[in-house]
């Protein structure tokens, strides 16, 4: 068994990943990794953690209540919800941008998870 050196791109979170073989072909892998870089195979356990939010909630408050940061306050973001609400969502413009990238699948909870789909 020969032990091969194998550099995984980290992607400067400082965590050391766990290593794990990969499902398809046996290759050991960083947990972290989003794919086998021999086979290709997508890595299941590495699939990115979601928020217990719903995208379709947030996109719908944002919608209807964006001028308020209601959906800020959905998904954890309390700060930015009460600046949303002093600037009238930004006069609109925030909110707006901030209804686009939750549709987009861009736009994060507290924790820097994307939504729930
Ligand atoms: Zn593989």
């Amino acid at each position: 068994m020969s032990s091969s050196t194998v550099s995984v791109p980290n992607s400067g979170m400082g965590a050391n990943p766990s290593m794990i073989f990969c499902g398809t072909c046996g290759h050991q892998i960083a947990s972290t990794a989003p794919s086998c870089p021999k086979c290709g195979a997508p890595n299941a356990l590495a699939a990115a953690p979601v928020s217990e939010k719903s995208m379709v909630a947030a996109a719908l408050l944002c919608f209807f209540l964006g001028t308020f940061g209601i959906h800020r306050f959905y998904t954890g973001k309390i700060g930015t919800g009460i600046l949303m609400i002093l600037t009238l969502g930004g006069l609109g413009i925030w909110s707006l941008i901030d209804l686009i990238m939750i549709i987009v699948g861009s736009y994060k909870d507290k924790q820097g998870l994307p939504l729930r789909r």
